[in-house]
């Protein structure tokens, strides 16, 4: 069982590949942390209807947080930069992993599977995406289960995407259901669309983790934590200060960064006593969910994959934004580019408690390989004749493998029941000892080895 991950490649023989012509112009920009391509996207006009709402907000009540700032710009349900666009590609702001190579995709469904066999096989597995992008991550390992359909036995799969976007939403189905789905008839279902894969897996989406049904799940969120509002703090001389947002009294159509001369209820409670760093940035909705996360493994089974660049409680200022694959002032014209902050896992971890386990965070590239990536591209290349595809195979594992690249900035952290770990005890009062089997390696967590 040890070599399950890497056996199991052997059986996912299709090399579908990504249209990823745009791969051959892409630019890796050492100083950015989302992965940026050359091409330049039309400008845009400043999201004037975004500034103006931001500003009358700030007349009204005074300087906002970071984290209002950033949850009005990107998940505003009128003008939300998520809301409104599609920015995922070559076309758009920002590329993802999911995106760049099938394998990735591919390597993480047989993640889910071996945690699945790791749990002990049980009848349901829902799987749960959250930001679920374009569907390509989702698409990816559902088509790993229906390879590995004979070792998921009779399991009955699921597909839950938690998704804020509505538009997003209708690129997601597409991908996954063709035209097998259908909206809500009211704004306030939970479940605001449903529909049925090609293969029969029901498939709904959900605006919060809330809403899934309880449940044996294994969950993933590649680059979704970012992407939820941090709180910016400065350490002054008088204490923990908070950074917030404000009108620039010299242009009033500008943003600006203010520090509020007294504590708020935020700088009091979000920092720990023993914080060494100037200026911290905390992400209090990533430690909720993760804490959901965390209570709903604990309870019905089950294990989470986190995959998001980030450090272990040790930057301080990443907060940035990104437009047409550049980076772009926070402030600027806000709606028109994403803004994102570098996961921090150490708090994710204290969040969790001590109800489940956690692994990591390992580094991209010590994931991939654990999971067998060199053995699977070499597969792809053994089934791919035409030298395109061939180059573009080989230049999506460079990107998503090389420390220079995405190698070593994005990062894998896991959740998992305690008992995926803990070793099975000695039946007391036998004299004769029975070698009781050690619990089964976490896949990607592992050096997985042939001996
Ligand atoms: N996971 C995808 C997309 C990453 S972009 C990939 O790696 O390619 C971030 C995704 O999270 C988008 O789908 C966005 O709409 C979604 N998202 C952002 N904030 C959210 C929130 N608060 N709740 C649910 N989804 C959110």
């Amino acid at each position: 069982m040890r070599a399950f991950a890497l056996k199991t490649l052997y059986f996912i023989n299709r090399a579908v590949i990504h249209p990823v012509s745009a791969l051959s112009s892409v630019r890796w920009r050492a100083a950015q942390s989302r992965f940026s391509c050359s091409s330049s996207p039309a400008e845009e006009k400043p999201r004037a209807s975004m500034l103006r709402h931001l500003t009358s907000k700030i007349k009204a009540t005074g300087p906002i947080p970071v984290a209002e700032y950033m949850r009005e710009v990107l998940t505003n349900p009128v003008t939300g930069y998520y809301v409104r666009n599609n920015m995922l590609g070559p076309e758009g702001d920002f590329i993802t992993s999911p995106e760049i190579s099938q394998i990735f995709g591919e390597l993480v469904g047989v993640w889910c599977v071996s945690e699945w066999m790791g749990a002990g096989r049980p009848s349901q597995l829902q799987l749960v995406e959250f930001g679920p992008g374009k569907g390509s991550l989702a698409s990816d390992v559902l088509r790993v289960f229906s390879q590995l359909r004979a070792a998921l036995g009779g399991a009955s799969v699921s597909l839950h995407l938690v998704e804020v976007s509505p538009a997003l939403s209708r690129i997601q189905a597409e991908c996954l259901t063709g035209n097998q789905n259908q909206e809500a008839d009211s704004e306030d279902e939970p479940v605001y669309r449903r529909g049925e894969t090609s293969g029969g897996l029901p498939v709904c989406w959900y605006r919060r983790i809330d809403d899934v049904p309880a449940g044996f799940s294994i969950y993933l969120a590649h680059e979704f934590f970012d992407a939820l509002p941090i709180h910016k703090f400065q350490r002054t001389e008088k204490g923990w200060r908070e950074v917030m947002v404000d009108i620039d009294p010299e242009k009033p159509d500008q943003l600006r960064f203010v520090l509020l001369p007294s504590p708020t209820l935020a700088s009091s409670t979000l920092i720990q006593a023993d914080e060494k760093r100037v200026h911290v940035e905390v992400c209090p909705e990533g430690g909720v969910i993760v804490q959901q996360l965390a209570n709903r493994i604990a309870e019905d089974g089950g294990a989470a994959l986190i995959a998001d660049y980030g450090h272990d409680g040790t930057k301080t200022d990443t907060f940035r934004g990104f437009k047409g694959h550049q980076l772009h002032d926070v402030l600027a014209s806000p709606g028109s580019a994403d803004l994102t902050a570098d996961v921090d896992f150490g708090y994710l971890r204290r969040m969790a408690g001590g109800g489940v386990a956690c692994l990591g965070p390992v580094s991209q590239s010590d994931f991939l390989k654990n999971m067998g990536i060199d053995a699977r591209l070499q597969v792809l290349l053994r089934n791919c004749s035409d030298p395109s595809s061939r180059q573009q195979l080989v230049q999506g594992f460079d990107l998503l493998t090389d420390p220079r690249k995405m190698g070593e900035r994005f990062r894998f952290f896991s959740l998992l029941h305690h008992s995926r770990l803990a070793k099975p005890k000695t039946p007391q009062g036998l004299k004769m000892e029975k070698k009781s089997p050690a619990p089964l390696p976490v896949a990607g967590f592992t050096e997985l080895s042939f001996s």
